[in-house]
């Protein structure tokens, strides 16, 4: 059986994290969603509103489950018995970090792959931050996230009534 971990801090998961999930279940036979806690990113949501909202993302798979994990990557993937890290490629920019990793990670473990997966088209400028700044300004949601991320975002930028 085939097992690939899929990384990131999904703060908040979006349409272009589950259009990679739905292509890696392609190559894979099962798929674990890995959530970081990420300070450096100094995320939004915490850490058990991105895995549930993650796994409501995903409930539509089968095959696909959603894990916090902290630590190193590749310590995680070993531990899982995964055969593969999983990362998405946008545009060119996310090209440089990703390369890096991915040699960093294979530095640490050379049987260690790295596959990465190209979003459909309409996905490819989509990011978490362009959603959390639509969302800061009352912009529309429903077409990059599902339904509970938007409400859940809704709520972080409501403002207090006074
Ligand atoms: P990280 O902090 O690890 O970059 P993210 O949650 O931002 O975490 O992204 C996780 C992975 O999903 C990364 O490989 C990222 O490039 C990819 N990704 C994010 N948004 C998209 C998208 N719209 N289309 C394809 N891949 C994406």
């Amino acid at each position: 059986m085939r097992v690939g971990v899929y990384p990131g801090t999904f703060d908040p998961i979006t349409r272009g994290h589950t259009d990679i999930v739905a292509r890696s279940l392609h190559l894979f036979d099962h798929l674990i969603v890995a959530v970081a806690p990420n300070p450096r990113k100094e995320p939004l949501l915490s850490m058990a509103d991105r895995v549930e909202l993650a796994k409501i993302a995903t409930k539509e798979f089968s095959h696909v489950e959603v894990e916090a994990f902290d630590g190193l990557l590749v310590e995680y993937v070993r531990k899982r018995g995964a055969h593969a890290i999983i990362r998405g490629l946008r545009a060119l920019s996310d090209f440089e970090h990703e390369f890096q990793m991915a040699l960093l990670n294979r530095k640490i473990d050379a049987q260690l792959e790295t596959v990465f997966l190209m979003p459909s088209e309409e996905y490819s400028y989509l990011t978490s931050s362009i959603v959390k700044e639509l969302a800061m300004f009352g912009g529309p949601l429903e077409e990059f996230v599902i339904p509970e991320v938007a409400e859940k975002l809704r709520e972080c930028y409501r403002r207090p009534q006074s």
